[in-house]
């Protein structure tokens, strides 16, 4: 079993750390906010007052932090107290500070794989995550036994930086699929088709994908979506456009033109600035019905 440092205990870190501590890993963390160590201790999570005391003495070092800046930084930070440990980033961000953070690592010598995350709160309590990698064979043979306990799907996907274009080369597709199936939900309501009915047929044919079928924004075809709980997240709106913006990032940054993506992106712009950034990214059929109506964003 080893001994790892867990920095970001936050909605996605706290339970993956608790889930490291069940299967039987000695498991130090921190977080800038005191109330979350609390509750890392009470999942049997050893708390140490900084980032780089937690690294000390850790073989493997998580990070599961909101933005690219803040991995970077907290890299910098830590990797001179890493001795020989393997450096995991979970957080979703954006190419080119992953393959820093990386670099990093790779001066002093250490290990270190991209390895985001799709399954969301869920997931992360349920240890049923998918993890996607970037990095060596090396880094990621030794990083896949760790991951196997806070998820059920592990990929490598190539180099330092892949596990985060896979991220959110899949989260476009989300974003898009999402009001694809608002659209297609809200015409349906037009054309006086009961959601039923469109699930029913839509589902087993052509037109099914996860939004529909795992997620379907509208109540009732499939109880635990959030559209049966009002659009409590779930997935925020606010989220979902940091993926599609770091989507839109990338594809400027290699010259990949997506037209889609960069529609999807202004839609969620719209719909968050309306200030609903903490409402479920399904709530955006709301939002489009709102445009059918005239009534303005919802
Ligand atoms: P969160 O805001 O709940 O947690 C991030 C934590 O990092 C916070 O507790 C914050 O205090 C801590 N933090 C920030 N700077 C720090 C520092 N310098 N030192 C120590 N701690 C620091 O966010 P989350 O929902 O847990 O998401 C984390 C990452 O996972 C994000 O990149 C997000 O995009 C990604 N993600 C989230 C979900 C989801 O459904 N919430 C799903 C997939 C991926």
């Amino acid at each position: 079993m080893a001994t790892i440092a867990f920095i970001g205990l936050g909605n996605m870190g706290g339970p993956m750390a608790a889930n490291l501590v069940k299967a039987g890993h000695d498991v130090i963390g921190f977080d800038l906010v005191s109330a979350l160590m609390d509750e890392a201790k009470a999942n049997g999570v050893r708390v140490a007052d900084s980032a780089s005391r937690a690294v000390k003495d850790a073989n493997v070092v998580i990070t599961m932090l909101p933005a690219g800046k803040h991995v970077v930084s907290v890299w910098t930070d830590i990797v001179p107290s890493a001795d020989g440990a393997l450096m995991i980033d979970c957080s979703t961000i954006d190419v080119d500070s992953a393959r820093q953070a990386h670099a990093l690592a790779g001066k002093a010598s250490l290990l270190s794989i991209d390895a985001p995350v799709s399954g969301g709160v869920g997931g992360a309590r349920g240890a049923t995550l998918t993890f996607m990698a970037g990095g060596e064979d090396k880094a990621f043979a030794a990083a896949k036994p760790i991951l196997e306990a806070m998820g059920k799907k592990i990929v490598h996907c190539g180099d330092a930086g892949a596990g985060q274009a896979a991220k959110i080369c899949n989260n476009m597709i989300l974003g898009i699929s999402m009001i694809a199936v608002g659209e297609a939900f809200a015409l349906a309501e037009k054309l006086g088709l009961s959601h039923q009915a469109l699930f029913d047929v839509a589902s087993t044919s052509s037109g099914q994908c996860w939004s529909l079928t795992s997620y379907c924004p509208v109540p009732g075809p499939v109880p635990t979506s959030p559209a049966n709980n009002d659009y409590k997240p779930g997935f925020a709106s606010a989220l979902m456009l940091k993926d599609l913006t770091l989507a839109q990032e990338a594809a400027n940054s290699v010259g990949a033109v997506t037209p889609l993506g960069q529609h999807a992106q202004e839609i969620y712009k719209t719909f968050e600035a309306a200030g609903n950034g903490g409402v479920d990214f399904s709530g955006i059929i709301r939002h489009i019905r709102a445009l059918a109506d005239n009534r303005g964003v919802r």
